[in-house]
């Protein structure tokens, strides 16, 4: 609820003078079981840094976290169990094993430390793991290591080693990113199938608007550090009410790249030290009037659960006949 993290910059040289990145402004969001919630936005947009105040890993500036209604920072153990419950999942698998051990030491480790099992039986919940995220539980994988798998498989052993604490959120950042194309899709099926049978609730990150359409009930578009759009996916995807998801959906999705898109035309996201006046987005918009450069829009609503911050959608204007496009 409420979430922002301000990140002093310390400057060298004789200027001296303080600097503050403003990567997340009062962001509130819910994860509710059973569902995926995807945050989409260019690199530096401020969503990888709210995956990691959803894992406590950075004390937000000011807001809180909640699980099931009550503050997470009310006592140790409050602290503690969420941190069992929210697991992250990143983006590049390899640099989440450790080279040196079998697949079997990376999910008996976990089942050992959470005493999810005895000595005698190990074995069998380490294989049922692999059974969770679609791997061989047979011998020959069980005694493999990591560069003996391909990207796809360590990513659900990755997923399968968080799976051994019994979480209820996983908070995956990327997670198919650094992975063959023609692996993606399994591995997001996976991420489906894990909300539907173990009722996960998943935070999808990502900068490839496509892929949120694909997987997620909801999506979050985040912009300089603040949600400008957030609504059902196939709603903010079909009818995009914000001129910056206007122009991320325009910048088509092509299934083969592996950068995020660049937006041509239309200049780089802002320095976040010192975000531009009123509407951040105001400096690229096609469409930045008078007020945009002077006041930020509120969240306003424009459909059944979808809310923009834009003015355009104010009652005082109208919105545009013509969607922007990438090239401007
Ligand atoms: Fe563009 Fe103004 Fe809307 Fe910002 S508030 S997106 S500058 S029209
Ligand atoms: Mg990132």
């Amino acid at each position: 609820r409420h979430l922002t993290k301000h990140f002093p910059v310390h400057q060298i040289g004789p200027s001296r003078t303080r600097q503050v990145v403003h990567a997340v402004e009062d962001i509130s969001l819910a994860l509710p079981e059973a569902t995926v919630t995807a945050v989409v936005g260019e690199s530096g947009s401020g969503k990888s840094t709210l995956a990691r105040l959803l894992t406590q890993l950075i004390a937000p500036t000011s807001g809180e976290l909640l699980l099931d209604g009550v503050p997470v920072g009310s006592s140790a153990k409050a602290r503690r169990e969420y941190t069992r419950l929210v697991h992250l999942v990143l983006q590049d698998p390899f640099s989440s094993l450790n080279a040196v051990h079998s697949v079997r030491y990376h999910l008996e480790r976990p089942l050992k430390l959470h005493k999810r099992a005895g000595r005698d039986d190990l074995d069998t919940k380490a294989r049922e793991l692999l059974e969770r995220v679609s791997l061989s539980p047979s011998e020959r994988f069980i005694d493999k290591y990591p560069h003996e798998l391909s990207g796809g498989q360590r990513q659900r052993v990755a997923i399968a080693r968080g799976l051994a604490v019994e979480p209820r959120v996983l908070l995956a950042d990327e997670p198919v990113s650094m992975l063959d194309v023609s692996i993606r899709l399994g591995v997001l099926n996976l991420l489906d199938e894990l909300r539907e049978r173990e009722r996960l609730a998943i935070l999808y990150v990502t900068h490839d608007i496509a892929s949120a359409r694909y997987l997620a009930d909801t999506a979050l578009v985040m912009y300089a550090g603040q949600v400008v759009e957030s609504g059902p996916a196939t709603q903010i995807t079909d009818a995009p009410a914000h001129p910056y998801t206007q122009l991320l959906l325009s910048a088509a999705p092509d299934p083969a790249r592996t950068e995020p898109p660049v937006l041509r035309g239309r200049g780089a996201p802002p320095s976040l030290v010192n975000p531009p006046s009123g509407c951040r987005f105001h400096p690229r918009c096609p469409f930045a009037m008078a007020i945009c450069k002077e006041a930020a829009p509120p969240p306003l609503p424009v459909a059944t659960d979808q809310v923009a911050a834009c003015w355009l959608h104010s009652a005082e204007h109208t919105a545009p006949a013509d969607p922007p496009t990438a090239a401007g």
